[in-house]
């Protein structure tokens, strides 16, 4: 089966222009000062971030194929593949808008006209940060058992609970989150999806210090007032608005990301630095650590554009999200042993003179660590099972 993409002219031309723009338009030098733990990011760093995504939105190529009258490009998923790709040529400050790729689908799903009139073109142009917060000290795998409670008083729903592993470093816009609404209700018929002003009186967000970094806060509601118009989907459907969201997060929207940059840094290191006076990749066993690296690496893009082709041509996808969520989470951990394998010591510190790749390699050893987001392996393989009617069946 051969799942290579092959280029039209316009798709050619195309690239050019996305390729000229991103040389003139992006701060370079600037981009080299860019830490690879999220924690460790200057503010600027963030706000450089949150000023790409402006600017990419400004040119509809934020959010290529969602339509003008909702702040997308009005353009086609050739165009958006050239975005993607070209975009993956550079390492950019992840700003953590989770908004984009899960809120924005599950909005324009289940919100009403004037939800999605009033929060998608500020996310599809990028002019706003949106964090999923969904997870709850008992509630992550098992989700449906969360138990912040949102109560209705006139013309607001008050939110009480806390939530874990969400956000990031610096600041969001809104917060997308869930709450029981009907504690009658059976399971999966009692939760509200919300979309909260992250300045919200009664919203703290407190540090986590992950081994993995990443930036992770918990977040406590104290009677947080939040008026009913941001309830998406209405009371007792939030369970099926974050299906749309899961269902994406679990893999099934797929990607086009050309390549895998860590990858290619390792591989990069590893022919031209020496260890004990020998070029690292001249060892017949690291030659194969890291063909194997590579090759495991362009399995899971190869999934990853097969979802994205299912999803983008409408075929119903069973298994295929979180087939390529587990392989890849799988490979996270296995990529960090290689690493370490070959790189020995090397791998372990982010030191401006030993640390290879600027510390990308020392920041993945503890990053690797994270196959959390988006549901553990475990529950790749339980989805997998239940969509194969292995198992029970979904609900
Ligand atoms: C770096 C990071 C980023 C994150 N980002 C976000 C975010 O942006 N927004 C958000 O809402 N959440 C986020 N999360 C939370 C993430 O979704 C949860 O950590 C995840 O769902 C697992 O939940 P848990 O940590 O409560 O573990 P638990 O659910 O308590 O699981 C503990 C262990 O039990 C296993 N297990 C649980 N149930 C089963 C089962 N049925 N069968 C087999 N094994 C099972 C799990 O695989 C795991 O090994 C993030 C987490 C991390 C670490």
């Amino acid at each position: 089966m051969d799942f290579e993409l092959n280029y039209s002219v316009e798709q050619q031309e195309f690239r050019q222009e996305v390729r000229q723009w991103l040389k003139d338009s992006l701060d370079h030098e600037f981009l080299k000062t860019l830490p690879p733990d999220q924690e460790d990011y200057a503010e600027a760093h963030y706000e450089y971030g949150r000023q790409v995504r402006r600017m990419l939105g400004e040119r509809g190529w934020l959010a290529p194929t969602w339509p003008k009258e909702y702040g997308g490009g009005g353009l086609t998923v050739a165009h958006q593949i050239v975005i993607e790709e070209e975009l993956a040529e550079y390492d950019l400050p992840a700003v953590g808008d989770l908004g984009l790729t899960l809120g924005a689908p599950a909005i324009n799903a289940w919100g009403n006209e004037e939800q999605k009139q009033r929060f998608l073109p500020p996310i599809l142009k990028g002019e706003v940060v949106v964090w999923q917060v969904f997870t709850e000290p008992g509630a992550g795998s098992d989700l449906a058992s969360l138990k912040t409670r949102a109560v209705e008083d006139g013309d607001d729903f008050v939110i009480n609970g806390n939530k874990i592993f969400v956000g990031q470093k610096y600041y969001a816009d809104y917060l997308y989150t869930l709450a029981v609404t009907d504690p009658e209700a059976p399971r999966h018929n009692n939760i509200g999806a919300f979309i909260i002003p992250a300045g919200t009186e009664g919203v703290t967000v407190h540090r986590l210090d992950l081994i993995a970094g990443g930036g992770k806060r918990a977040i406590f509601f104290d009677d947080v007032r939040v008026p009913k118009e941001n309830l998406i989907g209405g009371k007792g459907k939030g369970w099926w608005v974050a299906q749309t969201t899961l269902e994406l997060e679990h893999g099934g929207g797929g990607r086009v990301t050309p390549r895998n940059r860590l990858v290619d840094q390792f591989l990069k290191y590893a022919k031209s630095a020496k260890l004990n006076g020998q070029v690292i990749s001249a060892d017949s066993r690291k030659q194969e650590i890291l063909v194997d690296a590579y090759i495991q690496a362009n399995v899971i893009r190869l999934l990853g554009l097969r979802n994205y082709w299912q999803r983008n041509a409408g075929v119903r996808q069973t298994y295929e999200g979180s087939q390529l969520s587990m392989n890849n989470k799988v490979f996270m951990p296995r990529l960090a042993s290689m690493m370490l394998e070959v790189l020995g010591p090397y791998a372990l510190t982010k030191d401006a003179t030993w640390g290879p790749a600027r510390g990308e390699i020392e920041n993945w050893q503890r990053q690797s660590t994270a196959t959390h987001p988006g549901g553990t392996i475990e529950i790749q393989k339980v989805i997998m099972a239940r969509s194969m009617g292995l198992s029970r069946g979904r609900g």
